[in-house]
């Protein structure tokens, strides 16, 4: 099982590594602009391989992306002093008008998992440009909210003393500043989560729960403050995308692809619970969230809504 990784930078070669440490495919190569930097960083996860899985990790063009399976897109530029989210906007758009085209050429066959932020706008760029060479839209979808998700479950998990395993809940709409964390949805082995800390006399106030959704939402703040760049958390949340597509898992994930509607914003991708699987997103499920969580899920689908349109 062949996996591409195009824009070896921080993310995409952590996401590597997170795959060779959870054996993840058979074989990654990378691709990047700066082939020297690819070159560097396949040599370096290879020497990873014997204390992990067998693999083959090398760099290569794009015409080493064929026969793919899973191909994940973290190539971008970074902002540079001075420059507006919009002009940034702009100039990823134009690395994604310049790649996706030949990722589209060299792996046909290929499930693209878009990471580049904002990543609900380049998602629903790519979607439009794998439209446009009569891709099915399943086939494109975005990490999402799928580490935020991971944050929410951990951070609730340790307040309440469960595994994060045993904690279903979502968070679901921009990957950023507005994302929803959807309470009203929460269960705990099956038991609602007002019912199950009723029950367990446990304490979680307003205020617990409000340090919960800013230290879910803040997150990436704290750690760009601190090193500049999150990629751990991120590469290992693309390495399980990666793995419920390879094996054709039907998980439940927060990743985000394009939508006909969301909460009133139509045309719009953000992130939802989605069951993937081998052919990528295969069905968006119900989402019975509160009215207040809705309107804020319409604000957030409405705020990625303004940043696609700002592109035209
Ligand atoms: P991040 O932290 O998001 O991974 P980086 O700057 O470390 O950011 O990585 C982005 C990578 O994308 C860099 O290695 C860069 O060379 C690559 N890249 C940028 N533009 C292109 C392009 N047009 N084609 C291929 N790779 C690109």
């Amino acid at each position: 099982m062949k996996i591409g990784v195009v824009g070896s930078g921080f993310v995409g070669a952590t996401a590597a590594y997170a795959m060779v440490m959870r054996g993840v495919g058979r074989e990654i190569v990378l691709v990047d602009r700066d082939e020297k930097r690819a070159r560097a960083e396949a040599d370096d996860i290879l020497h990873a391989i014997p204390f992990a899985h067998p693999m083959q990790v090398y760099a290569g063009g794009y015409e080493a992306l064929q026969g793919s399976r899973v191909v994940i897109m973290a190539a971008g530029v970074n902002q540079k002093p001075g420059e507006t989210r919009l002009q940034l906007l702009e100039r990823n758009a134009a690395v994604f008008n310049d790649v996706i085209p030949q990722i589209i050429a060299n792996a046909p066959d290929a499930v693209i998992v878009v990471a580049t932020n904002p990543v609900d706008v380049m998602t629903h760029l790519t979607a439009r440009i794998a439209a446009g060479h009569g891709w099915h839209k399943s086939r494109v979808l975005g990490s999402g909210t799928t580490l935020d998700t991971a944050r929410f479950r951990s951070l609730l998990g340790r307040h309440i003393g469960i595994d994060s395993q045993h904690v279903h809940a979502y968070v679901v709409g921009e990957h950023g500043d507005s994302e929803v964390l959807t309470w009203s949805l929460v269960s705990i082995g099956g038991i609602p989560l007002d019912d199950f800390i009723q029950q367990r006399h446990i304490e979680l106030s307003a205020a617990h729960r409000a340090e919960i959704d800013q230290n879910v939402r803040r997150a990436a703040y704290h750690i760009i403050e601190g090193k500049k760049a999150t990629y751990y958390g991120i590469g290992s949340a693309l390495a399980r995308i990666t793995d419920v597509i390879l094996r054709d898992q039907s998980a439940i994930l927060t990743v985000c692809a394009p939508a006909d509607e969301v909460a009133g914003v139509t045309d719009v991708t953000v992130a939802l619970p989605y069951l993937v699987s081998g052919e990528g997103v295969v069905e968006r499920l119900p989402l019975p969230i509160s009215a207040p969580e809705r309107r804020k899920l319409a604000d957030s689908a409405g705020i990625v809504k303004e940043a696609i349109s700002s592109l035209g």
